[in-house]
């Protein structure tokens, strides 16, 4: 396996991002007596090694939610912890080698990176739920795990109390990323805006994708166009294509789909369906 693919940046002092071929980020924070990786990219290179040559540590693996580019390497680590939430079977199927080919980008292709890097079974490895509120102690150095559904049922943010840093996962991006697949409905995102803004205000943001950087003006003016699409479109509609909004920029929009911007009976009964076998076995 080709071992080289991540590209460290040291971002904070025993804090990095390491950059999967530009595809995604995951985050090591080291402590005095354990080191806590935040998310595992879909695991196209040996994420472990790539670890390992920054610590030696006893390492916990946390996820800020199951989609494929964030928990998809936890094949490498055997145990990952994942929000309490998304531990229903069905969300370890987004996980499998076919889901996470798919999601294989334009940029690692050219980079050599083929199908035949996304390996490794989701079956071999066990998921520890996280809490609302959960605390990890890394020694001298304490993050916790804040659950915000805002860009999936489970989605967490962790902040470093510490030194004042929040880790978003996907719950804000540049290309705030509404249109993926099980992605919540865009309002579901607005009701949680105001909150996350509250949440890490006074701390640095660090996010899942790009160069990991994400200002807080920026997370307010999606609020804003969120706020736009929302009135004007009242209702559900039928196009289940992703739309861009205002237009698509890397620097910032909104990704969503028409057909998922409120809440459908449908999905709320799942939601039920899902929570009572997760709490209930
Ligand atoms: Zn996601
Ligand atoms: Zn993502």
């Amino acid at each position: 396996m080709n071992t080289d693919i991540y590209t460290v940046e040291e971002i904070a002092p025993g804090t990095f991002r390491l950059d999967e071929c530009g595809r995604d980020n995951c985050y090591l924070l080291c402590g005095e007596e354990r080191a806590l990786l935040i998310d595992c990219s879909l695991g196209a290179g040996d994420l472990l090694r790539a670890v390992r040559r920054l610590t030696d540590l006893p390492l916990t693996v946390a996820v800020t939610h199951t989609h494929g580019d964030h928990a998809g390497g936890g094949y490498q680590f055997g145990t990952i912890h994942v929000p309490r939430a998304e531990t229903h079977d069905s969300f370890r199927g987004q996980n499998l080698r076919v889901f996470r080919r798919m999601l294989l980008s334009n940029r690692m292709k050219r980079q050599g990176i083929t199908k035949k890097n996304i390996r490794g079974s989701i079956r071999k490895t066990a998921w520890l739920p996280i809490d609302d509120g959960a605390v990890f102690d890394l020694g001298g150095r304490t993050v916790r795990a804040v659950s915000v559904p805002a860009h999936t049922i489970g989605g967490t943010v962790f902040l470093d109390e510490t030194n004042r840093l929040a880790f978003l996962g996907d719950t804000a991006c540049p290309v705030l990323p509404m249109h993926t697949y099980r992605a919540l409905p865009l309002s579901a995102w607005e009701a949680q805006g105001d909150r996350l803004l509250a949440l890490t205000d006074g701390y640095a943001l660090w996010c899942g994708h790009g160069d990991g950087r994400l200002d807080r003006a920026l997370i307010e003016k999606q609020l804003g166009w969120v706020r736009e699409i929302l009135a004007a479109h009242p209702a559900n509609e039928a196009e289940r294509k992703a739309v861009f909004y205002p237009a698509f920029d890397p620097a910032g929009c909104v990704g969503f789909r028409p057909a998922n911007l409120y809440e459908t009976d449908k999905r709320k009964g799942w939601v039920k369906e899902t929570w009572n076998s997760i709490l209930h076995g």
